[in-house]
């Protein structure tokens, strides 16, 4: 007599589905994935997926988190093109309006644009036998219990066909990003409000791909200066996959880039350093310049209820859409499967609660308290800037301006933003000196790599 099969339903075949699915993969006998996009085979951005068009950075932990739930997937990436460094080594970083001093900290970068990493992620989660995808259908509800408990299944709805279909499932996992339905699904079972953060930042993208045709970069993989209090604009210019580069330039609180070709230009040459407007006065530009609006960012806090239904777990973007400027989101979706996993592996089914709670501390706490700080450093950003948070802004400002000064700073630095390191890791009595020290001494030639000699001023690079 053979026991009945397990199954788990992924709603949403976006990064954070994926790798959920691919953690369920060992505890489930079936895992079905439902999106209603089509997914398999797909290698460019996805309607249910307009961020696929932007630049989508995989912080360091999100990679190293990523090679561990698929061993090898990084050494693919490279081979199928996409371009590598070190996150603190090889990009030319600019904060406060100054460059940092570039040192190698162990942090591996894969500039792959996002349609090759999910696509790359996707694979890797379709070669599981057990995993399968029902692609577009339309997910309209859950099936429950009739005390409304626990989650049963899922109601879809494929494209083109007027019935409705339950699938049934023994854990139903919500993946479907910032427009998750849970919070109105719950509210329709009875369970209490999922109390809901915002913060209002106004952040405008614009985006463009190149082809150079001479080379600003050297042996660096991206120039990006970034947005600060002074100067609230910042860009990413990388190389990527295909032998292109992708522009990612963006503003906040209203402040938007534009999408006229020429006052694209004009814009870039606003930012902390004219590389990038320079670089571009040499490229063929592979596409038009496309806009996204990113109003708020958005945390929903399922650790804070006292109820929630046996049978459903929800991750990814779904749960916390952080500040994209931060590229924290993709590596939040890989550390929350690492959750997940953990929750899986006591051989029980997971208890929702337990895995909301661990969720928000391990994975979400760390990357949503550090940028909150960084956001209100905005004027024009609304929140309380208790005491704490002004200390705190006060010292990430004395570690970004001793990122020009030494490399080790912008090494240590780089690592807690890579979410290698936990943000206290800035507080050891032994950087803290340093920063001190570096505050303290004269502003040296500038050297633009730790160790180098110092360079002279690089024409074009504005040290402000
Ligand atoms: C402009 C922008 C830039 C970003 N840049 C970065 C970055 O640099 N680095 C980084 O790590 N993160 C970045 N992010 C965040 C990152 O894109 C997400 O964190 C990541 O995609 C994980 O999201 P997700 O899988 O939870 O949801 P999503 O990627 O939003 O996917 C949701 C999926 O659910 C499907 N779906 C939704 N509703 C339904 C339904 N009713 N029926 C069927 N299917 C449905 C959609 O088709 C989609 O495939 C950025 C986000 C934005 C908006």
């Amino acid at each position: 007599m053979g026991e009945q099969k397990t199954r788990a339903v992924v709603l949403g075949g976006s990064i954070a589905g994926l790798f959920a699915a691919r953690v369920l993969a060992d505890a489930y006998d079936d895992v079905l994935v439902v999106d209603r996009d089509t997914l398999v085979g797909v290698d460019s951005a996805r309607r249910g997926c307009p961020q696929g068009k932007h630049i989508n950075g995989l912080l360091a932990r999100g990679q190293e988190a990523m090679e561990e739930l698929y061993p090898g997937i990084t050494e693919e990436l490279f081979a199928d093109g996409v371009p590598t460094g070190d996150l603190s080594g090889n990009v030319r970083w600019y904060f406060r309006g100054r460059p940092v001093v570039q040192q190698d900290a162990g942090l591996v970068c894969v500039a792959a644009s996002r349609p090759m990493l999910e696509r790359h992620i996707r694979e890797r989660t379709e070669a599981f036998p057990n995993v399968s995808f029902a692609e577009r259908h339309d997910i309209l509800g859950l099936t429950v219990t009739p005390d409304k408990s626990r989650v049963t299944g899922v109601r879809v709805q494929r494209a083109g066909s007027d019935e409705e279909e339950n699938i049934t499932a023994d854990l139903v996992v919500d993946a479907t990003g910032r427009g998750s339905r849970t919070p109105l699904w719950l509210a329709d079972l009875g369970y209490p409000e999922v109390e809901e953060e915002r913060k209002k930042i106004g952040l405008g993208y614009v985006t463009q791909h190149y082809r150079l045709t001479r080379d600003p970069y050297g042996d660096d993989l991206s120039i990006n200066p970034v947005a600060s209090p002074e100067l609230p604009r910042g860009a990413i210019f990388t190389k990527t996959d295909g032998n292109r580069v992708e522009l990612t330039t963006y503003g906040i609180l209203g402040d938007h880039p534009p999408t006229e070709q020429q006052e694209l230009y004009d814009w870039l040459g606003t930012l902390a350093t004219q590389d990038i407007r320079k670089a571009l006065e040499h490229a063929e530009p592979l596409d038009a310049p496309v806009a996204f609006r990113f109003p708020t960012t958005l945390r929903r806090r399922y650790e804070s209820m006292a109820r929630f239904p046996d049978g459903l777990l929800v991750t990814g973007d779904a749960v916390c859409c952080f500040n994209p400027v931060y590229a924290q989101g993709m590596t939040v979706a890989a550390l929350a499967a690492l959750t997940m996993r953990d929750h899986l592996h006591t051989g029980a089914a997971p208890q929702p609660r337990q895995y909301f709670r661990d969720l928000a501390r391990d994975a979400i706490d760390p990357p949503w308290d550090m940028t909150h700080v960084v956001d209100l450093g905005f004027a024009g950003v609304e929140g309380e800037r208790t005491p704490f948070i002004r200390a705190q802004q006060l010292y990430l400002k004395m570690v970004q301006t001793a990122t020009a000064k030494d490399g080790a700073v912008t090494a240590s630095y780089m690592r807690a933003a890579g979410l290698v390191d936990r943000p206290e890791s800035l507080m050891r009595p032994g950087l803290v000196l340093r920063v001190l020290w570096n505050l303290l001494r004269p502003h040296p030639r500038r050297a633009t790599r730790a160790g180098s000699a110092p360079a002279p001023v690089r024409r074009g690079v504005t040290a402000r």
